[in-house]
């Protein structure tokens, strides 16, 4: 794997972002029934980042909902185009989770686990091939 910058943004082009792939801590498929609504989608693919070491260009608008363990999910998107972005967990501002898809690259993204088994739609179904939690790990 080469360490490279990353970019990505939103698909009006109103937001941006970009990091070095060397500080991405982990990816992710999430199959909770939030994910599924805020991304129209089967299931979202997050990587979990630093959140210092993730630069922003443009305005992220975030929609808060309360997650299963009651902690509270900002869900940013951009205002123009509605695209999904970046989320983050309230009482752990830190870590910043960025939706895969909205990568102008993602070809190198490789998920670790599996989250939400459960609520996993038959249409969209789990990767058997990687570690999966029926509910949340213990971050949202
Ligand atoms: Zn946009
Ligand atoms: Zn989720």
């Amino acid at each position: 794997m080469s360490y490279t910058t990353q970019k990505g943004g939103c698909l009006c082009e109103s937001v941006g972002y970009k990091f070095n792939q060397s500080n991405v801590i982990s990816a992710h498929h999430c199959h909770c029934k939030d994910c599924q609504k805020s991304t129209g989608s089967g299931k979202a693919t997050i990587l979990l980042i630093p959140a210092d070491a993730l630069e922003v260009n443009g305005e992220i608008k975030y929609y808060s909902v309360i997650g299963s363990a009651g902690s509270h999910i900002s869900r940013g998107f951009c205002e123009n185009c509605g695209s999904p972005l970046i989320s983050f967990v309230e009482e752990n501002p830190d870590i910043k989770f960025i939706k895969a898809g909205s990568l102008d690259d993602s070809s190198w993204v490789s998920a670790d686990s599996n989250f939400f088994s459960s609520s996993a739609s038959p249409w969209s179904p789990v990767d058997e091939d990687i570690h999966t939690f029926t509910h949340n790990p213990d971050f949202a």
